[in-house]
């Protein structure tokens, strides 16, 4: 089906210095969107959108740095690209990360815990409401994923995981998906199931 994100689609690109950048190019590929793999900071003036791709944050934080990707990051990021960062990605894209050890890009006012979910968690589902994508339940596949703890003031939150069950840190509900202008982070994985809502919802903010 094509994507209903109105006249023009956003041109998006993937991160693919490392992780499942592939998986998100395929699914902005159903989606009508021919998606490209970008590997040099000069390919971000030829996009409108930017995911940061599951992978390890240290890894991606690193190579960002070595390839010089950060400063073009942030520039374009000021000019209005939109980025999401997932799993990872959300990570390299927070602003506070306690004790992480490499590069981040800082670019969204959130806290963001690794691997917060405890060793017998390293991977579960689970189905989100998120009412930004209509009614239907969202499956979230997680990761050894990040936990977001707490969001600035001009931070939206898109889901909550209902923490009942799973262990998790905290008795309230875990914000797992946020939105702060043209950005974007979610601790799982869209890209490993055929929903594509997640990923029409970030070309619109592209567009945008
Ligand atoms: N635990 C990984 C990290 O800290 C993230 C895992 C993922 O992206 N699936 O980088």
């Amino acid at each position: 089906m094509p994507s209903a994100v109105g006249d023009r689609l956003a041109r998006a690109g993937v991160l693919g210095l490392q992780g499942d950048f592939r998986e998100h190019i395929e699914t902005f590929r159903r989606l009508g969107s021919d998606a490209v793999d970008v590997r040099r900071p000069e390919q971000l003036d030829a996009i409108d959108a930017l995911v940061i791709p599951g992978g390890e944050s240290t890894t991606i934080g690193k190579l960002a740095l070595h390839y010089g990707f950060i400063p073009k990051l942030r520039e374009r990021v000021a000019e209005g690209m939109a980025v999401w960062g997932t799993c990872a990605g959300a990570i390299f894209i927070a602003r506070d990360v306690p004790g992480h050890p490499h590069p981040l890009a800082g670019l969204m006012d959130i806290r963001v815990r690794r691997n917060a979910f405890g060793r017998q968690l390293d991977s579960f589902e689970a189905d989100l409401d998120v009412p930004q994508l209509g009614s239907e339940p969202f499956h979230a596949v997680f990761i050894r994923a990040p936990l977001i703890e707490s969001v600035g003031p001009g931070v939206e939150v898109l889901a909550k995981l209902d923490d009942a069950g799973t262990g998790a840190p905290g008795s309230e509900a875990t914000i797992v998906a946020v939105r702060q202008g043209n950005l974007m982070a979610t601790s799982f994985h869209p890209e490993l199931t055929h929903d594509g809502r997640f990923h029409e919802y970030f070309l619109k903010l592209g567009r945008s």
